[in-house]
């Protein structure tokens, strides 16, 4: 069944806020069997809301609305909503009891204005707001069918509204929706689009969704079917597919980080990695591996690569000589720290005649069997380069990995 939601509010749509809600409600619902087709974002602008209200409910089965409940004049979900389904505004004696209670157990006394917020369209039904003053509304239409469920915009009592009085009062999803994650590395968009082919076709179930993000392809898998098993099934067809055109690109069945997979690798077989990173990779392998703390024994050192100052031009100037030099320095990390890998990345730029001149960066990745290197356009946005240059390396060693296991 077709789900919508709607956020109110000025704050969101000039982009002072970022409207979470949504994203929070749409998992929520999609977990539930529903099919969340559409987001909205208004301003609090009486006609426009109106209108938004009306479409949604000539479109949508259910529709779940945020913010705007307050106490104060832009404040106008109540109104709107009133106004769009032809009701007039009546007082909910025992939502004013317990905004007023509200106020009292804070030893203060409730402003007239507030009483508006227990108003609701005559009809609908003042959903309990146990942890602020704005009680929600839930409305059930007939002709169009449609239940419209009203919660606060503040997060946190939005959440446990939902959870804990309006997901009741739904009506029920026949279907059941599931939605799994695969992620790669190696491949682009468009060539994992190509490889996958029909999968990726619209209006398939499982639809297969791609996004890219940091050089990293994730693929959503959304079922739809009558049953769990019937999902489980269909997803699994999808996941298998994917493995077979996708290969050793496939690094993670869920929502891992590449770090994540090579961290896990390298603890299970007690192997150490050493780090020695230039400004190609930032130190964002060494962010990354210390993250949980659980990851810092698969770390035997990590260290920022000296300063360009202490580099000589005719070294880098030549790839070949300062690879070799890269490598030297590796070999030593692998036997003062008692290392099985190392990746050192090297600096982006040197300095010559006094002034500082980018150069491309290069990563070398060695140990145990593993001898690789790469080089690294520099041009441009460093941050992106940075992120692709760290997960490369990290890919290296999970391939590396893998095929010794
Ligand atoms: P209250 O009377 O408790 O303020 P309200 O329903 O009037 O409730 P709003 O005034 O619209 O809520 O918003 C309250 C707070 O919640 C604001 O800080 C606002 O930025 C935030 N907020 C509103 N909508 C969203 C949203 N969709 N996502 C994230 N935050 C939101």
């Amino acid at each position: 069944m077709k789900a919508e939601i709607i956020a109110i509010g000025s704050e969101l749509t000039c982009g002072a806020r970022l409207d979470t809600n949504s994203q929070w409600l749409s998992s929520e619902l999609e977990g539930r069997g529903w099919t969340v087709h559409r987001h909205t974002t208004i301003a609090d602008d009486h006609d426009g809301m109106v209108r938004v209200f009306r479409e949604a409910a000539q479109r949508s089965r259910l529709v779940l609305v945020t913010g705007g409940l307050g106490p104060t004049l832009d404040d106008i979900t109540r109104d709107t909503l009133a106004a769009a389904f032809e009701q007039p505004l009546v007082q909910d004696d025992e939502a004013l009891a317990h905004i007023e209670a509200m106020f009292v157990s804070r030893g203060r006394t409730m402003p007239e204005r507030n009483k508006v917020q227990a108003l609701r369209p005559q009809g609908a039904m003042a959903v309990h707001n146990a942890h602020g003053t704005a009680p929600g509304i839930l409305m059930h239409l007939e002709d169009p069918a449609c239940t419209i469920g009203v919660m606060p915009g503040v997060p946190a009592e939005m959440k446990l509204m939902f959870t804990e009085q309006i997901v009741d009062a739904l009506p029920r999803s026949r279907q059941v929706v599931r939605r799994s994650l695969i992620r790669t590395f190696g491949y682009g968009e468009s060539d994992a689009e190509r490889l996958l082919g029909d999968l990726t076709a619209r209006g398939r179930n499982p639809e297969v969704g791609i996004t890219a993000s940091q050089a990293v392809i994730s693929l959503s898998i959304t079922s739809r079917a009558d049953t769990e098993s019937e999902c489980e099934r269909l997803t699994a067809a999808a996941r298998d597919t994917i493995y077979q055109r996708l290969g050793s690109a496939v690094y993670a069945d869920g929502n891992l980080e590449l770090y994540d997979v090579v961290a896990r690798q390298l603890l299970d077989r007690n192997f150490r990695l050493a780090l020695l990173e230039g400004p190609t990779t930032g130190g964002l392998i060494s962010q990354w591996l210390t993250e949980r703390t659980d990851y810092a024994a698969c770390l035997s050192f990590s260290r920022m690569f000296p300063t360009p100052q202490s580099i000589s031009p005719e070294l880098t100037a030549d790839g070949g000589l300062w690879r070799e030099h890269l490598r030297k320095q590796a070999d030593r990390i692998i036997d003062e720290q008692q290392a099985d890998y190392v990746v050192l990345s090297s600096p982006s730029y040197v300095v010559q005649d006094g002034r500082i001149r980018k150069q491309n960066g290069c990563v070398v990745v060695v140990g145990r069997n593993l001898d690789e290197d790469y080089d690294v356009s520099m041009t441009g946005n460093l941050a992106i380069f940075r992120n692709r240059a760290a997960r490369h390396a990290l890919n290296i060693l999970r391939l590396h990995l893998e095929s010794q296991s």
